[in-house]
């Protein structure tokens, strides 16, 4: 006799709006009850005896996990997708999935600081060789690979300038050279940015951020074909760095809003980013959708909103400390994406431990805030800044 399994529904798959994908994509099937949202299934151990399935958590096979998964490889347009513990649980087990002892990565200049220490703290105890571009042109990356490079990694937009590296030319280049590409698309998210569709191999989320949205889920996922994804669980399933299902299951649920919530975020971000560049306070702004970015046509070419971050620089006779202090609704806070909007000096935080020279030399100057929109009014996000203005002024 043969075991009854739940479906699990990929009801509305690739060829659905974005929205319908985000609400019904991977919802696992309530067969007893029929209740309208995916069953959460705790178990650690399953039934060995006439199943198709061998189901074990690490194994990234339990129907949770694999509902949201079929979610993810939906909205990234990919076959398939795996979840992790975090973002960096999915980050370093993608690129040694890649890598083995003598080979070479490529990556680009100024990436999450989490990744930049896994690969200049840890690589070199694999004997994996690493280098860092010095900008983001092609020449840049091309000057860069070796005859052992194995794999290209970018993230775009970049951490906290919103640079914006060329998708298309990054993939020209594995192509040529033969090596696997790999993106960390976190501030993008899928709504904005399909990499895949693309030509990139292999694409990462925090799912920490956008994915989660919420400020309450540590995340990871990896998103890609069917060969790639299948080389990364066999590197995952021995790391270990699986997502508990409790969390699985709350992110499958913080995903149906996705689709509406980043494209609010993109909304208000423009907006901010509109009206600081024309405040006599603000001495520059970051933000890929302004036309006067140096990026912005690549940004116009390969996203389809330009996201919910954005940094400013203030001038220098207002204090970044003092202003944010002043800010009622708008939180200085670590990390970003959620529904909330938050705010952070990369000087003191993400980017603390650089020296003050070489932050000059990146532009992270003391002055400079990073700003993560959320969902709020738009008048009740300017109102809070305006009046933070002043209140630090006098
Ligand atoms: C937060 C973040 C990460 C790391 O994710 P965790 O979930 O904190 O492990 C990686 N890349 C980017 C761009 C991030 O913002």
């Amino acid at each position: 006799m043969s075991q009854q399994e739940p479906e699990i529904k990929v009801i509305m798959a690739k060829k659905k709006g974005l929205n319908t994908i985000c609400t019904h994509t991977g919802e696992v099937e309530d067969t007893n009850y029929k209740g309208a949202v995916s069953p959460l299934y705790i178990s650690t151990s399953y039934a060995y005896e006439n199943v198709d399935i061998k189901r074990y958590p690490r194994y990234f096979n339990t129907p949770n996990q694999e509902g949201v998964c079929k979610k993810l490889a939906a909205l990234e347009q990919t076959d398939d997708a795996l979840i992790f513990g975090s973002g960096m649980a999915a980050i370093s087990t993608s690129l040694l999935a890649f890598l083995r002892s003598g080979d070479h990565i490529v990556l680009q200049q100024s990436l999450y600081g989490g990744t930049y220490n896994l690969v200049a703290e840890f690589f070199d105890n694999y004997h994996i060789s690493y280098s860092f571009t010095k900008g983001l042109t092609k020449e840049n990356f091309e000057s860069e690979i070796q005859e052992n490079t194995k794999v290209i990694y970018i993230e775009t937009p970049s951490n906290p300038l919103l640079a914006v590296t060329d998708i298309e030319m990054v993939v020209a280049l594995a192509k040529k050279y033969n090596v696997v590409s790999v993106i960390d698309n976190t501030f993008a998210s899928p709504v904005n940015q399909q990499p895949f569709i693309l030509g990139i191999d292999v694409v990462l989320h925090s799912a920490t951020k956008y994915l989660g949205g919420h400020s309450d889920i540590l995340a990871g996922a990896v998103c890609a074909n069917k060969e790639h994804i299948e080389k990364i669980f066999h590197v995952g399933k021995n790391l270990g760095g699986n997502l508990s299902d409790y969390t699985v299951w709350l992110l499958e649920r913080s995903m149906k809003t996705l689709g509406i919530r980043v494209k609010a975020q993109n909304e208000n971000a423009m907006l901010l980013a509109n009206y600081l560049n024309e405040h006599k306070m603000v001495d520059h702004v970051y933000y890929p959708g302004l036309t006067t970015h140096p990026d912005h046509e690549i940004a116009k070419k390969q996203m389809k909103g330009f996201g919910g971050m954005l940094s400013f620089e203030l001038n220098t006779d207002i204090d970044s400390v003092a202003f944010s202090e002043q800010l009622q609704l708008i939180k200085p806070s670590m990390s970003l994406a959620g529904v909330e909007s938050t705010i952070l000096s990369p000087a003191k935080t993400s980017h603390a431990l650089l020296p003050e020279e070489e932050r000059q030399k990146q532009g992270i100057v003391s002055n400079l805030l990073r700003l993560s929109a959320g969902i709020e009014d738009i008048e009740d996000l300017i109102a809070d800044i305006e009046q933070a203005f002043k209140n630090t002024i006098k």
